[in-house]
């Protein structure tokens, strides 16, 4: 199965396909237009997240950072007046380092991330989406900031005036990428932010004619008119996207075969009564491991509908 990833919710649901399908099985295409340079390395959230997940590290308390890590430079660095953007952990800074290294000495982000993968033990295949830069921006009322500047420093507090992706027109789907997508028929959107985490990967040059000949099933990521987490709705709306499990089947039209919905979920389940695609519906909210279990069962499941 290729799986199209951002930083929480599809990891959620990644802890449970672990232990359902052998992990060479498992491919996992990533966001990678939250990326930022810190301190002179590139932090790369989403991917971080899909790497500590698989081997075992990830702090599932915050799904971010490694488990138990400390914050000795980081605090250093405060105490001489050196504030950092994101707070990041020892070891998460050591992948960092290792990361940006070996991009200085030309290898390209999926080489890096091979490499650092393999050392951690990983045996899924995780891939960024692409080898060239992008950068989520968002537009407030009064400034336009990065992604993490907006949702870590101001908090996702400003009213949002328009969210874009700088970068995305010249980014291509990097060719490891396009070879996964080329063996794999089975194609999840896990249940996560459809604007900054799957938006990027699909606006990526040619990603939804490929899409369109694949089987495409997604988890929305909302419940009600309210995302689970995050700034998903917020974002939604200020592309005019109504907010709502109907909103994130406008965002993947013409490519989606089956939408996973929540039981809760009385809103879009009666607003995607005659949806083009097929509507299918469970307990989403992974509250614990068994949870995200049942529900990546519920997912391996609704491929077959589709044989
Ligand atoms: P980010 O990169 O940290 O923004 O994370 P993602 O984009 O991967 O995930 C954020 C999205 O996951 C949010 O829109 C949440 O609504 C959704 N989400 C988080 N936990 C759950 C859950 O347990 N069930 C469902 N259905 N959605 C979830």
């Amino acid at each position: 199965m290729l799986i199209l990833s951002g930083g929480t919710g599809t990891p959620k649901l990644l802890e449970g396909l672990k232990k359902l399908l052998p992990e060479n099985e498992i491919t996992v295409v990533v966001n990678t237009a939250e990326d930022m340079w810190v301190s002179g390395n590139l932090v790369t959230p989403d991917i971080d997240t899909v790497l500590y997940l698989f081997s075992g590290k990830l702090d599932t308390d915050k799904w971010w950072g490694i488990k138990n890590d400390t914050f000795i430079t980081y605090e250093f660095l405060r105490s001489l007046g050196h504030n950092e953007i994101l707070k990041l952990g020892d070891q998460d800074r050591a992948v960092n380092i290792m990361r940006s290294d070996l991009l200085r000495t030309g290898y390209s982000l999926t080489e890096a991330t091979q490499i650092i993968s393999k050392a951690l033990g990983i045996r899924s295949k995780i891939l960024p989406m692409s080898d060239d830069p992008v950068s989520t921006l968002i537009t407030t009322s009064t400034a336009k900031m990065h992604f993490q500047e907006f949702w870590v420093k101001e908090q996702g507090k400003p009213a949002v005036v328009e969210v874009s992706q700088e970068g995305i027109e010249k980014a291509c789907i990097s060719p490891a990428v396009l070879e996964a997508l080329e063996k794999e028929e089975n194609v999840l959107i896990g249940p996560s932010n459809p604007i900054t985490s799957i938006g990027p990967i699909l606006t990526l040059k040619g990603m939804k004619d490929i899409l369109k000949k694949k089987k495409v099933v997604a988890v929305s990521p909302i419940i009600g008119k309210e995302a689970v987490s995050g700034p998903a709705g917020k974002l939604m709306a200020a592309r005019g996207l109504e907010v709502s499990s109907a909103g994130v089947v406008d965002c993947y039209k013409d490519i989606l075969d089956i939408i996973i919905l929540d039981e809760r979920d009385d809103y879009g389940i009666s607003a995607l009564k005659n949806a083009a695609c097929k509507v299918l519906i469970t307990d989403t909210l992974m509250k614990n491991v068994e949870k995200s279990i049942s529900l990546a069962r519920f997912v391996v499941d609704a491929f077959k509908y589709l044989d």
